[in-house]
């Protein structure tokens, strides 16, 4: 599953091909992928202009000009492939090879831009568990899929006050609140473990420990949010991969990130300075949690 670093990535990579054209043609090669496709899916999307493309935690969000959004979710296994021909309207790094398995190209947007410029954007998704659904004009914030999400952790919306509050209380050990998608959305598992090792807290101590009073932050609750933003924003400044199947919206295979400080890196020695301790690993409702006993508390 890719988690938000990597969707970011794919954005940033479809957004110069995609904001502001023109879908000349829509091509859906089977009836569903994980869901159906909405009824008159390419013949709703024909002739609009992309308007911007956005991100909601892991959703990919395509706005087209007459307010009709495009709710697409790339699954376990799906990619982005952009295909031009002169490649005089895309960078460089653009350019590649047709992929090999193209039994799995399922929807593909023929995309012009002026009169000359023509690109299209292929979803490749071998175990088709991605999708892509409309929210209607006016109807996306309250979208089935979007309605209960948390904040975003990229940004400056969270911050220690909104993360002080959004914990008060909880009794869920803080591991589970982080990856808990209606509190903070989109933090994945080896996020939530490297951000809880960059604020020196332990995955296992009660969420509302670190709240203060309301509308107040904590020490705590102010290390915790400025590791989440930071976690993610190296990550995405990485080229935001950590699975080795995944592939960029380029084509080309993502960074496998290295960098980790304690997720995959059980009875390994703590990268902190100056602790002397060994990553740990244990289970927390069935997920495996990294981190060091020794510095966080
Ligand atoms: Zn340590």
């Amino acid at each position: 599953m890719p988690e938000l670093p990597e969707v970011e990535t794919v954005r940033r990579g479809l957004e110069p091909v995609m904001e502001g054209a023109t879908i000349r043609a829509v091509h859906v090669g089977r009836p569903d992928l994980r869901f159906p496709f909405p009824p008159r899916f390419a013949e709703r999307l024909a002739g609009r202009r992309i308007a911007g493309l956005g991100r909601r935690a892991k959703y990919l969000i395509v706005h087209l000009d007459d307010g009709l959004a495009l709710i697409a979710h790339m699954g376990m296994s799906g990619s982005f492939r952009i295909e031009s021909g002169d490649g005089a309207h895309t960078p460089g790094e653009f350019h590649h090879p047709r992929s090999k398995d193209a039994a799995h190209d399922h929807v593909r947007f023929d995309l012009e831009r002026g009169t000359d410029e023509r690109a299209s954007v292929v979803f490749n998704d071998p175990r088709r568990f991605g999708f892509m659904l409309f929210a209607e004009p006016g109807a996306l914030a309250a979208h089935p899929l979007l309605a209960g999400l948390g904040a975003e952790p990229t940004g400056n919306a969270l911050d220690g006050k909104m993360l002080s509050d959004l914990l008060r209380g909880r009794k869920s050990p803080l591991k589970a609140a982080l990856m808990d998608q209606r509190l903070v959305a989109g933090l994945g598992n080896i996020y939530v473990c490297e951000a809880l090792w960059r604020a020196g807290l332990s995955p296992r101590r009660g969420a509302g420990s670190i709240a203060g009073a309301p509308g107040k932050s904590t020490q705590r609750a102010d290390r915790l949010s400025d590791a989440i933003r930071a976690v993610i924003a190296d990550a995405i400044a990485a080229g935001g991969s950590s699975l080795k199947d995944y592939r960029r919206a380029d084509g080309s295979l993502g960074y496998f990130q290295h960098s980790f400080d304690v997720y995959d890196r059980e009875g390994e020695p703590c990268h902190r300075k100056g602790c002397a301790g060994t990553i740990r690993r244990i289970v927390q409702s069935g997920r495996s949690t990294f981190y060091c006993p020794t510095c966080q508390h």
